[in-house]
Parts: C-alpha cells; sequence; structure tokens
C-alpha cells in the first residue's frame, strides 16, 4: 500500500526537531525507526501533516552507565542494546525482553525510544520499562523534564509525551546482587506481540525476597505492575506455594480485554502460568547472582 503525502523534515540536532514540534505541534509525527509508524501511514491509521524524521541526530544514540542507572538514547536500535554489554550485564531484564520484540530485521530499524513511545500494551519494552520504574527524559522548548514510567503510560498508544516534546532517553536502574529477571510471554509465533507477557524481578537478600516487580503487557490498554502479588511476596522466602497464591492475586486483580487471539478468561489463566513460572526462574536467577 502506498504512503499517503505527507510533509518531510530532517533535523540534524535536538534542538531543530524540537522547533519543529513546537511549529507543527499535534500535525507531526516523529519518524524513528518507523516500523510501527510506516504500516500505520500505509493504512491510513496516522495521517500526520510532516513527519519529523529523528535518524539523522546523532546524540540521540548510544547506551550509558553511571550512578547506578544506565541512559539509552531514544535512537538507539533494538539490536544494538540487545548487543550491548552494558545493557547485558547491568539491565538484564531489559537484554531478556529484546529478542522477543519481532525480527532480527524489525530490531534492526526499531529503536528503544520507538517502542516505548508507541506504547504498545502488548509491546515487551513498556512491560520492562513499568516493572523496572525506567524514567523517560523529553525535551521540549521550555527545558528538559523526567516522566517516571508510572505516569509515562496513559492508555492505548498514549503517552504524557506533549506534541511539543521529544522523547531523548530512557534510563533503567541498574540490578544489584542478589536481583533475578525473567521475562516470559505466549505469542502466537516467535516474534509476534505477547498474548501476554511478564516481566518478573526478585531480589532475595539473606533468603528472602526484599523487592519484587512483576509487570503485565498485553492485559490492558497499558503495562500493568501486579501490585497487590508484589505485595504478598516481598519479606517471605520463595516457594512453589508462595508462587501459586502471588499468581492468584495477580490474576485476581486484572480484567484482560478479549480479542481475536484469546478470551478474556485465557489471558488470566496465561497470565497465572506466567507468573509461577516468571518467578521460579528469576529465583533461581537471583540465586546464580547473589
Ligand atoms: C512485523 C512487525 C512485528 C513487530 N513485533 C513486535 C513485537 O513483537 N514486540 C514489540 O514490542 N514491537 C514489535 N514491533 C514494533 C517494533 O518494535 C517497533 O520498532 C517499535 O514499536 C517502534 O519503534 P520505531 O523506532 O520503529 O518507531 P516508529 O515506528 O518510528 O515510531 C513509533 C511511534 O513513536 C513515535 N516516536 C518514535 N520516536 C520518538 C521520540 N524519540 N520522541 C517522540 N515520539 C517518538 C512516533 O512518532 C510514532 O508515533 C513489530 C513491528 C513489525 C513491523
Amino acid at each position: 500500500m502506498k504512503l499517503p503525502r505527507v510533509g518531510y523534515e530532517a533535523p540534524e540536532a535536538v534542538p531543530d526537531a524540537v522547533a519543529l514540534l513546537a511549529e507543527h505541534q499535534d500535525e507531526a509525527s516523529v519518524l524513528a525507526g518507523g516500523q510501527s509508524l510506516i504500516p500505520l501511514l500505509a493504512l491510513r491509521l496516522a495521517q500526520p501533516a510532516v513527519l519529523i524524521d529523528i535518524n539523522g541526530i546523532d546524540e540521540l544514540s548510544g547506551v550509558s552507565a553511571a550512578d547506578g542507572w544506565v541512559a539509552i538514547g531514544a535512537m538507539t536500535r533494538e539490536y544494538v542494546a540487545e548487543e550491548s554489554e552494558t545493557v547485558t550485564d547491568t539491565v538484564p531484564l531489559l537484554a531478556a525482553a529484546l529478542p522477543l520484540v519481532g525480527h532480527e530485521a524489525i530490531r534492526n530499524r526499531g529503536t528503544i525510544g520507538g517502542s516505548l513511545a508507541h506504547a504498545d500494551p502488548a509491546a515487551e519494552l513498556p512491560a520492562v520499562a513499568r516493572a523496572l520504574d525506567a524514567e523517560f527524559v523529553v525535551r521540549g522548548q521550555s527545558g528538559e523534564r523526567v516522566v517516571p514510567a508510572a505516569e509515562w503510560f496513559e492508555g492505548y498508544l498514549t503517552t504524557s509525551r506533549r506534541p511539543d516534546e521529544l522523547l531523548v532517553e530512557v534510563r533503567f536502574p541498574a540490578a544489584g546482587r542478589g536481583t533475578g529477571i525473567s521475562f516470559q510471554e505466549v505469542a502466537r509465533r516467535h516474534g509476534d506481540f505477547a498474548i501476554v507477557g511478564l516481566a518478573a524481578s526478585l531480589t532475595l537478600s539473606e533468603g528472602a525476597i526484599s523487592d519484587a516487580r512483576l509487570a503485565f503487557a498485553g492485559v490492558s490498554d497499558v503495562p500493568v505492575r501486579a501490585v497487590g502479588a508484589e505485595g504478598l511476596l516481598v519479606g517471605e522466602e520463595p516457594s512453589a506455594e508462595l508462587f501459586d497464591e502471588a499468581a492468584r492475586r495477580a490474576t485476581g486483580d486484572i480484567d484482560p480485554p478479549a480479542d481475536l487471539h484469546g478470551s478474556s478468561d485465557y489471558r488470566k489463566k496465561v497470565a497465572a502460568a506466567l507468573v509461577r513460572r516468571g518467578l521460579r526462574a528469576a529465583a533461581d536467577n537471583a540465586h546464580e547472582r547473589q
């Protein structure tokens, strides 16, 4: 299908991109890897007047670590993050999720910022960002602001980014010693969006769980933290019974949508299985990392 006629700008610096966004506001779409935006344009589901192509802004790409955080530039390709030793060593949950995002060809073009700005509730990276309380750095003409993940995802394909703001960087906290992770999902085929996905992180200290993070993909119009189950896990020693109880609590707290891929009840059953599986794997991983 042919793309509609659309204006095109290719700024080479962040202030220029921000000025263009301020000028065009809702009429503009930022073009990153194009892996979600181009199909939306072709299907006429997005009809911006102008594309602001940020592929030529070098300062938006890169991975760096400092002060217990890993900062990933918005234009960093998903495959670059996947290959990054810093990401593998310090944000293992993100490293576990990345190979599940589409296929290699998609990840060669798709970007970390694009996936998180697109905010598909069935996507893997939003669940990781929500589980880890990532921080989103956005820049507008009045300066920069940092948005916590809990306030970033507002609804289906909707974030709290204002029309005149560019997402420039996403920061993930580094995993400490004793933190184990697991990313689980059920999808129709490898590379498909998750029917249900789960980002899980457990920290063990002296045999007990001192921190628990569970975030679902595919059960709502935003990634969802299983806060009740997390509270139930903290302070306890890992066991099959505890993980069963957490699975019951987590699925009791969600009301997933039904669609072509599965009923609400099916998604709940999948979610329960993923919680049990994810917690077991995260606990094993935490033991290895102690
Ligand atoms: C066949 C196929 C399968 C896929 N499977 C999966 C999958 O299993 N899991 C998954 O998570 N994803 C999947 N994707 C999507 C893929 O991960 C995309 O790369 C990602 O969702 C969007 O990243 P992008 O860089 O291509 O963004 P684009 O498509 O360029 O942009 C997406 C949206 O984000 C906005 N945007 C992008 N960057 C910025 C920025 N810096 N500031 C402000 N707004 C910005 C754009 O304006 C647009 O609205 C798939 C895509 C395809 C084509």
